[in-house]
């Protein structure tokens, strides 16, 4: 770029939102400076290589879709092994398949049909069941009944949200669906994998051609950047945009510990979740198993959640009343501005990936076909 042309786009975050957006402007001719505080792309789906062992260094990414342009759209880019999620609950040392389904109830119950299954849940859930869960915990219980709660559910979500489950909208639990079949798939959606060589692959390709500056502090350089481009594009914290003015917005965080084995097979699945409240980690991920690796070691990670703040970025928006409020307030004001907001902690919306991408394409295509 000239020094003294401008650029179409300054895209504060190089995540998926940033990387979809470039991609499809510079489809449309436009062109675009990335920027990122990190020193990668990818923003959270970032892998990082370990023992030759892609490292979902920011927690586990599976990408799940029930939309076939999204899906035909990712696959453009990078092709997507066959891997399905099936995370197992391990509660007190015994372990339980997810979701909840024959496999869980047989081994809760011993029950076999699905409907000596469904006899159990009603007995337990019918004394719950009222006209409108007012939080997590009455949802829980009119769903699944109090075994599947006490020992699958309050634990895990507690922790993970740092919240009693009295205190949590009932939302958050929607994707944990009742199946009466022996089906361990943990999504419900028609196309799920991760991408072959892991997430960069993908972000690397939506990136290619487009500039990227990396190591780069937007708020410390703002002047100077806008100045560099027409229009600015930023999927960071909205709240933090705006300097906080309408106060905090807040959010889980994590923080991630982890480790090379010397062993082959640590825990024979990626995804191992610890739903007692005890243990202060949500779940173990082994890498290997996202792509079915044969490396000799392996790398597992453990997800410890906590409040975001200083010592942790900010990973899962936490949409309560108080929250939500806060955020329209932020909302409001940038519909009056010219900025574009896009992605999870702009929007501040527990966004999936597919979610994320098709914001981005929805967002792209109002922009440069209308
Ligand atoms: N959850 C639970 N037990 C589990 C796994 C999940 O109660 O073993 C609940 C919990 O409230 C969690 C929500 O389901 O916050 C969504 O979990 P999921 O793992 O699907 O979301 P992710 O953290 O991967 O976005």
């Amino acid at each position: 770029m000239p020094a003294n042309k401008k650029y179409d786009f300054l895209i504060v975050g190089a995540g998926l939102y940033g990387a979809v957006f470039a991609h499809e402007a510079k489809k449309h001719g436009k062109t675009s400076l990335v920027i990122d505080k990190r020193e990668h792309i990818g923003g959270n789906t970032f892998c990082k290589k370990i023992e030759d062992i892609n490292v979902h260094a920011y927690g586990a990414h599976i990408f799940h879709t029930n939309d076939k342009r999204i899906w035909d759209y990712v696959n453009d880019f990078v092709p997507f092994n066959r891997y399905t999620n099936s995370p197992v609950a391990n509660y007190k040392g015994k372990l339980y398949n997810l979701p909840f389904n024959m496999n869980t109830f047989y081994q809760l119950w011993g029950v076999k049909t699905p409907l000596e299954a469904k006899e159990i849940i009603e007995k337990q859930s019918n004394k719950y069941k009222k006209t409108r869960p007012e939080n997590l915990e009455e949802q829980a219980l009119s769903l699944v009944g109090e075994d599947i709660y006490f020992k699958l559910i309050k634990g895990y979500t507690e922790k993970q949200w740092g919240r009693k489950a009295t205190e949590l909208p009932a939302f958050i639990i929607k994707r944990l669906p009742l199946r009466f079949t022996f089906d361990n798939n943990y999504f419900n959606d028609s196309y799920q994998g991760i991408p072959i060589g892991g997430y960069n692959e993908l972000t690397g390709a939506l990136l290619e051609g487009i500039d990227v500056q990396l190591g780069i502090n937007y708020f410390k350089h703002k002047k100077a950047l806008d100045d560099k481009a027409h229009k600015i594009v930023f999927t960071g914290k909205i709240d933090e945009y705006y300097d906080y003015e309408f106060g905090k917005l807040q959010y889980r965080g994590l923080r991630f510990d982890h480790q090379i084995l010397d062993t082959d097979n640590y825990q024979g699945n990626a995804v191992i979740n610890y739903t007692e409240n005890e243990i202060p980690y949500t779940r173990i991920l082994e890498h290997k198993h996202f792509e079915f690796g044969q490396q000799k070691k392996t790398v597992i990670t453990k997800e410890f959640p906590l409040e975001a703040s200083t010592e942790s970025e900010p990973y899962y928006p936490i949409n309560d009343d108080r929250n939500n409020k806060i955020y329209l307030e932020y909302k409001k004001k940038a519909s009056k501005d010219s900025i574009i907001f896009g992605g999870r902690l702009a929007e501040y919306k527990y966004y999936d990936m597919h979610q994320v991408i098709a914001a981005a394409l929805t967002k792209t295509k109002n922009l440069f076909e209308n």
